[in-house]
């Protein structure tokens, strides 16, 4: 009991390409394929769920390269994935409570029972978003953002229509088209050392602009990429007619923050046995830290064939456990 019920794990990650997690095909102005936003705010993020979907896959993956004799079962392609067995009654998740896929992101209802996992995950939320000004590229922020931060929570709202920074202005700025007065932002240095503390880099929190949670959400969505692209017939490798369709990305070098939260493995038993492949939360969150490299290879969402979706984790193993949270 020494580590309580569960600890949870802060991660800041970086987009290297264009991110673009859809909707399925919502339409949306003159976007044909817009991304999932949040339901009060309107600032696009991404589920939770797609977050553990793809960590589930490429820890699989990385496990399946380590995997020993004694293991006969695969942990990739089977324990990745949604846990359907093929029509042979093969494949489908193990279940077992030795498998680090299966006790750490859950299995699918079988002859054990389900288990929902020990692992889970919020939505990746924007932290920092780059817009171009006539003095090159900030990084805007705001109120609502940093709060997800804990050592920021109790910052307060700051003016509409102002763009605030380390210093205040003797011109105004622009942001995209919207041209704002600059004033200064007390409270700044606490900013940037939280942002350090998640290893954003310094490039990054020496352009920081703070704005408020209403003109972030503007902006923000001002400035997506929005792209055209040729829809390929994968029968004949050549372009459909009439197949140009647009979507739209978080652009490349926005900064995502999730929580991980990592269960005590000791409170809960597979079936009736104890939980084998891991003996703390420290231990669970390790699995999916083996996640991460992968996750910057090949990506996350869609559109990955296109070169978008690559996502650089700003925290790992080595960097320590300062992002750790205990529960009670
Ligand atoms: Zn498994």
């Amino acid at each position: 009991m020494k580590n309580g019920s569960f600890e949870t794990f802060q991660v800041a990650a970086m987009a290297v390409d264009p991110i673009h997690v859809g909707t399925g095909g919502a339409r949306l102005g003159r976007v044909d394929n817009t991304i999932v936003r949040d339901p009060v705010t309107k600032v696009p993020k991404i589920p939770g769920s797609s977050v553990a979907g793809a960590l589930r896959t490429y820890v699989a993956m990385h496990l399946e390269t380590l995997r020993s004799d004694a293991r006969t079962k695969p942990y990739y392609p089977d324990c990745a994935g949604q846990g359907q067995q093929r029509r042979d009654g093969s494949g489908g998740h193990c279940g077992e409570s030795s498998c680090k896929v299966c006790t750490v992101f859950g299995f699918a209802r079988g002859e054990r029972g389900g288990f929902a996992g020990l692992a889970s995950f919020s939505d990746a939320h924007v932290l920092l978003f780059p817009v171009a000004t006539r003095e090159g590229p900030v990084w805007i922020t705001a109120p609502g953002a940093l709060r997800q931060i804990e050592s920021l929570a109790g910052h307060e709202d700051v003016e509409e229509n102002t763009i605030h920074r380390k210093e205040a202005g003797t011109r105004p700025l622009n942001l995209g088209w919207l041209l704002l007065p600059v004033r200064k932002f007390n409270g700044f240095e606490e900013v940037t050392s939280a942002l350090e503390a998640l290893h954003v880099p310094q490039y990054i929190r020496d352009r920081l602009a703070i704005v408020s949670d209403k003109l972030f959400s503007h902006v923000v969505n001002s400035n997506l990429e929005v792209r055209t692209s040729v829809a390929i017939d994968p029968a004949t490798g050549a372009a459909e007619d009439g197949a140009l369709f647009t979507y739209e990305a978080l652009p490349r070098s926005t900064i995502l923050l999730w929580d991980t939260t990592c269960r005590n493995p000791a409170h809960f038993r597979i079936g009736r046995a104890d939980v084998e492949a891991v003996k703390d939360a420290k231990k669970v969150y390790e699995v999916v830290e083996g996640g991460f490299p992968y996750l910057e290879a090949l990506g996350i969402g869609g559109m990955g064939s296109r070169g978008l979706g690559r996502l650089r984790v700003l925290k790992n193993a080595a960097q320590g456990q300062d992002g750790a949270r205990e529960g009670m």
